[in-house]
């Protein structure tokens, strides 16, 4: 069947919901509107009064509504329903013991029964907490029916943009998806991203033996989207070739808030009971986890494995490596010439006698390429932190592909991080490679210098950012619109899809990466307001920046557009993994929530429970770096992550920029080991994270069955290895029933909501 992009029109849409998205968003824009607006995703934090009194109004309402016969009727059929669930409305498609159902739910399910679960064979025994009684206490049942569809619409919209592009959706959250529209869930049906599997050894990785032959399709940029045609008449004809093409109208549909907004009070957030749910299992379970794992033979914490799920390649190296490694070349490679200016031809030494300076003095202090309290708020000065001694000749010479010296010292550098990576055996790392889009040729050059200096490590995997910089190329008039920006990216990857023949090295060199970012200060405001009326990428010749929302969905589009292209030749796809949520607008965040398949920071969370809610019921990844956070937005103590581990988001742990924020030679073990210190976590903590890591990873289905275990698709303690990955089963048992209890509630509600409107 062919994959297609289901449209939505405009006028197929509410008018109310038309002015509900403008209004949104165009407060996003102006700062002193945002409050009213936006305070539909957020809660008022500062405000406990105002809280209160939606509360009370909530109260009010409810008392009402028990003087309404009808809502008596539709509670007391809702109940009822629940009930039932556990003996025949528990989703079949779900491959799990009946007997395990009933102990998941039933507690919640019979207030005032005794609460005695039997525990089904397979499934840890451990210390449940339950809460009895009526799950929507405190609101009425419309409000909670209206809450529950829509963070259910919300669910079926990522769910529908993450099979598109080939990203992953948890298993779990599928097949209640399915429950809920009454079909049945299928292993077969479950898209999943295709990775190279990693070249085994005295395999040559960089072979361009067996490359797939040429296609002669025909490309065409369109709409800011790359079209393929099966030739040249085709093209003429406008006869696309049958693949997903997305639209910016439906995007605009789909982002609409009122898909993401429901008041927290009167909607089912369980935060706080997720969070106080997992003190209470903590507090309850913490021995016999611990128990578990001492009985673990040859793990422990040192020897599970853990991506640097988010590391600029740039600033992979610590500060004392880099200052090594200058040192070094100054040493044995003084009269190199490493730079060309104006025809002139400069060696090392002219350099560093132009900056009046000599390596042999040279300390990391004077290097300065660390961050530090100047940089906190400081977007600006962190950038020139890239600048070692504030040079950017330096930069130029060490920290670059493409230069006079062909970037060799940028890539002797990373070989060495790679090395000690490959040393320590259980630490991998996914470093952030720029793309700009300024011209097409920029493929070319970065494939040729991965291949000519035999960059590949066992141990890396390569994503690619784009930095959100328009508005500079747009300037100094490099570009002439944003199309031409995404031609210059997208283009020559569909050109190497469809004949690799022609693009050995980029072919070649895409093996290895799995994935795009974008990346730029998000507190960096737009003077547009993104929207279905904004123009399409051709049209935009405006000197200002697009806003991000702009950016995430051209980006989207042509990565799901790709990845369904090179899924047909079966080659290796990518995954959309965007900084998002470390400053500026919530929008940000459900703009991500569609097209992402993880991202990077999510800081921004902590203000909206409705999004947090959603992220955990869509198990969206997170790779958070509190570190960085801690010298450029966010303290390290007022940092959500141990709040977003607690309550079961999936949460990984990664460096950003080892150059300006570490100390020691193993930067991710130094950022585990503060979070650990600080925040007291656990082995089976730390663990969880380290397992968090692979799974948001680029690493291959083989590797990943490797590290952590062959079932490891399988949420909960079946798809758990303890042996690998030194989780412990109860921990997994406790994720997935939590998970379980709160999609089995949202979807009961919009199944009572709709066989109650049946009868009526
Ligand atoms: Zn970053």
């Amino acid at each position: 069947m062919p994959r297609q992009f289901p449209k939505i029109s405009l006028s197929e849409v509410d008018e109310s919901v038309r002015l509900l998205a403008e209004k949104v968003y165009a407060s996003v824009l102006k700062e002193e509107d945002t409050k009213d607006a936006l305070s539909m995703y957020t809660v008022p934090e500062d405000c406990p009064i105002g809280l209160h009194q939606d509360r009370e109004m909530e109260m009010l309402k409810e008392i009402a509504e028990q003087y309404s016969e009808e809502s008596t009727k539709r509670k007391k059929n809702f109940k009822m329903k629940r009930s039932q669930l556990v003996s025949q409305q528990f989703p079949s498609s779900l491959n799990i013991n009946p007997e395990w159902a009933m102990s998941v739910v039933t507690p919640l399910l019979f207030p005032g029964t005794p609460v005695c679960p039997s525990i089904p064979e397979n499934s840890p025994e451990f210390q449940r907490v339950t809460i009895s009684g009526d799950y929507c206490a405190g609101i009425t049942v419309e409000d909670y029916e209206q809450a529950a569809k829509t963070l259910m619409k919300a669910l079926f919209i990522r769910e529908k943009y993450s099979r598109l592009a080939y990203h992953r959706f948890p298993r779990t959250t599928a097949q209640f998806l399915r429950s809920a529209e009454n079909q049945k869930w299928n292993v077969e049906d479950e898209i999943l991203p295709d990775m190279c599997p990693c070249p085994r050894e005295g395999e040559d990785p960089y072979t361009t033996e067996g490359i797939p032959d040429d296609l002669n399709y025909s490309l065409q940029m369109k709409d800011g989207i790359v079209y393929v045609y099966d030739d040249a008449e085709a093209l003429k004809q406008q006869q696309p070739h049958s693949l997903p093409y997305p639209d910016l109208e439906t995007f605009a549909i789909d982002l609409t808030p009122h898909h993401y907004i429901t008041t927290s009070h009167c909607c089912p957030i369980p935060n706080d009971p997720l969070y106080y749910g997992f003190y209470l299992h903590e507090m309850l379970n913490e021995m016999a986890e611990l128990k578990e794992l001492k009985g673990v033979p040859h793990r422990d914490f040192y020897n599970v494995r853990k991506v640097d799920t988010h590391i600029h390649a740039a600033a992979c190296m610590n500060q004392k490596h880099l200052l090594k490694f200058i040192q070094t070349t100054y040493k044995t490679e003084a009269d190199r010439v490493v730079l060309e200016k104006g025809g002139q031809m400069i060696t090392l030494k002219q350099v560093f006698d132009t900056l009046a300076m000599d390596p042999y003095d040279l300390t990391v202090d004077s290097l300065d390429v660390h961050a530090g309290r100047q940089t906190f708020h400081r977007f600006d000065k962190f950038n020139s932190k890239y600048n070692p001694v504030g040079a950017s000749e330096l930069r130029e010479i060490y920290l670059k592909t493409d230069n006079y010296i062909k970037g060799e010292y940028f890539a002797r550098i990373i070989k060495e991080v790679a090395h000690e990576l490959e040393e320590s055996k259980y630490q991998h790392a996914e470093p952030r490679m720029s793309i700009y889009g300024r011209s097409p040729d920029e493929w070319e050059s970065l494939a040729s210098w991965f291949i000519q200096h035999k960059v590949h490590s066992p141990n890396m995997r390569w994503i690619i950012q784009v930095p959100r910089i328009y508005d500079i190329f747009r300037s100094k008039k490099i570009v002439q619109n944003f199309a031409k920006l995404l031609e210059n990216i997208f283009l020559p990857l569909f050109e190497a899809t469809v004949n690799p023949q022609k693009n050995k090295e980029i072919h070649v060199f895409l093996k290895y990466v799995t994935g795009f970012d974008s990346v730029d200060d998000e507190s960096k405001h737009s003077d547009h307001m993104f929207s279905y009326k904004s123009p399409k990428p051709e049209e935009w010749t405006s000197d200002d920046n697009p806003p991000y929302s702009y950016y995430l969905f051209h980006m989207y589009a042509n990565i799901m557009v790709l990845n369904n292209l090179r899924k047909e030749r079966g080659l290796n796809t990518f995954q959309f993994r965007p900084h998002c949520g470390e400053a500026g607008s919530i929008t940000h965040l459900v703009s991500a929530f569609l097209t992402a398949d993880n991202i990077s920071h999510g800081l921004n969370l902590k203000k909206s429970p409705v999004l947090q809610y959603l992220y955990y019921l869509a198990q969206v990844p997170i790779a958070m770096s509190p570190l960085s956070n801690n010298s450029l937005f966010l303290e390290y103590s007022k940092n959500p992550l141990k709040e977003f581990l607690q309550k079961g988001l999936c949460v990984s742990l990664s460096t950003d920029d080892p150059m300006q924020f570490h100390y020691t030679k193993e930067a991710l073990m130094e950022e585990y080991a503060i979070a650990a210190q600080l925040w007291k976590l656990s082995t089976c903590d730390t663990c969880e994270i380290a397992r968090n890591s692979v799974l948001q990873s680029g690493l291959s289905h083989q590797e990943k069955k490797h590290f952590l275990g062959a079932n490891y698709l399988q949420d909960g303690p079946d798809g758990n290895d303890i042996r690998r990955t030194n989780v412990a089963q109860i921990r997994m048992a406790y994720r997935h029933e939590t998970l379980c209890n709160e999609l089995s509630f949202l979807v009961e509600a919009v199944k009572t909501e709709a066989s109650s409107t049946q009868v009526e």
